[in-house]
């Protein structure tokens, strides 16, 4: 029986468990490795972050996962040997004959100075939560949300962020003393999207947020709380950073990176393999050429899913890998807008924007929901 390895149970490596458990488990056997005993959607931490959520709340343990043919095992994968398909882990070691690395990317706060020190972030579980205590404690003052690197998760989490802080704080009743700014070393906030853009823009103007496009922030000073950009410095009362990121380590130890754009995972485009064979990368990892974000993990699990299956099976070519996510973003007030992505089927990237609307608040809370269901079967 064929054994599948699969690092990393977050959005791709739960939809490729469940896809493979849903097919030929007769023929394979699935392990799925993560690090964590729990799982949480990452549009979970802005709930987390305005207090709507706790974390506890929105934690999926993986011990409910009871799949067929899927075993799950928290361990630390500490070394991966593509050409052996071989892998050790803090808790025993691994062969398999297909590998799929799906580790995700890590967070490096330290790379900006003085952010560690004097910042907060809400790309993290823990982050979020003490960046929610920080803004009870809010009275007021500068609060600057700042892209400290390119990529990261999902665009438009920071406008996001942005708007759902500026909610918050009305909320709490010191919004009027609060002034707001966005920054972000992009041009703008969605660049596949004008219309998703314009409608973020006008939503940040239409509540009074600041947004200077085109420039980063590069250090901090913490102690006269002041950001420094290349224009000059501009001083805070709490600084909020999308921390910049890099991929896992063990990843980057494994010799997956040579080849791959700014030490990404290197991958062809289409099928997600990797120069080593029956080793594929997929996810936020991967130098693919799409933005890091759940619903493109999502989908390409189903391609790596379909080439294991064929290759097992011997069967012909599969369908490539076609770049496709609904992405939805929070506007505050209960409005969400949507994005439907395609960025490789085409001649050149799309994505048309829908609403803001409550009917997508609602499309949101349901494919949050399938997935709960499909991977959890809560
Ligand atoms: C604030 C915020 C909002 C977001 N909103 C959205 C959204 O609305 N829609 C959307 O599609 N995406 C959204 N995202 C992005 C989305 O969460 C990620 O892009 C997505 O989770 C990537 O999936 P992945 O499978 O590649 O990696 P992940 O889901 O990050 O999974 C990687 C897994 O690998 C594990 N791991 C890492 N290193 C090791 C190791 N050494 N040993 C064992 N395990 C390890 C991690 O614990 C993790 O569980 C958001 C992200 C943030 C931060």
């Amino acid at each position: 029986m064929r054994h599948v390895l699969i690092l990393g149970a977050g959005f791709g490596g739960l939809e490729l468990a469940t896809l493979l458990s849903g097919s030929m488990s007769d023929e394979f056997h699935v392990t799925l490795i993560d690090q964590n005993d729990t799982f949480i959607f990452g549009f979970s931490k802005l709930e987390i972050l305005i207090g709507r959520q706790t974390r506890e709340a929105v934690s999926l343990p993986y011990r409910d996962i009871t799949k067929p043919g899927v075993r799950f095992r928290q361990e630390r994968v500490i070394a991966i040997d593509p050409p052996r398909r071989h892998v050790v882990t803090d808790g025993g070691t691994y062969d398999s004959d297909f590998l799929v690395v799906a580790l995700g990317a890590d967070y490096d706060p330290a790379v900006t100075p003085g952010f560690v020190a004097d910042g907060h972030e809400y790309y993290s579980p823990a982050g979020a939560e003490r960046l929610r205590d920080a803004l009870a404690a809010f009275t007021g003052g500068t609060l600057i949300v700042a892209i400290l690197g390119v990529p990261f998760k999902c665009p438009p989490a920071p406008y996001e962020g942005a708007l759902l802080i500026h909610e918050y704080l009305m909320e709490r009743g010191v919004r009027d003393v609060t002034d707001i700014q966005v920054v972000s070393p992009m041009g703008s906030p969605i660049p596949v999207s004008a219309e998703a853009s314009a409608a973020i823009v006008l939503a940040l103007a239409e509540r009074g947020i600041g947004y200077t496009p085109g420039h980063r922030v590069t250090a901090l000073d913490p102690s006269a709380h002041v950001a420094r950009l290349a224009t000059g410095d501009r001083p805070y009362d709490l600084f909020v950073g999308v921390p910049v990121h890099r991929v896992p380590a063990v990843v980057a130890e494994s010799g997956l990176t040579k080849g791959g754009n700014d030490g990404w995972a290197a991958v062809n485009p289409r099928t997600l393999a990797t120069p080593f064979p029956g080793v594929y990368a997929l996810g936020d990892c991967a130098d693919a050429p799409v933005p890091r974000a759940g619903v493109f993990a999502e989908n390409a699990a189903r391609v790596v899913a379909d080439q294991i299956a064929a290759a097992i099976r011997g069967s012909g070519p599969t369908d490539p890998y076609n770049g496709q996510g609904s992405c939805y973003v929070e506007f505050g007030e209960g409005l969400v807008g949507k994005l439907d992505a395609d960025f490789l089927s085409g001649p050149s990237p799309s994505a048309p924007f829908l609403g803001p609307s409550l009917e997508l608040a609602t499309e949101k809370a349901r494919f949050a929901a399938t997935r709960r269901q499909r991977w959890f079967g809560t």
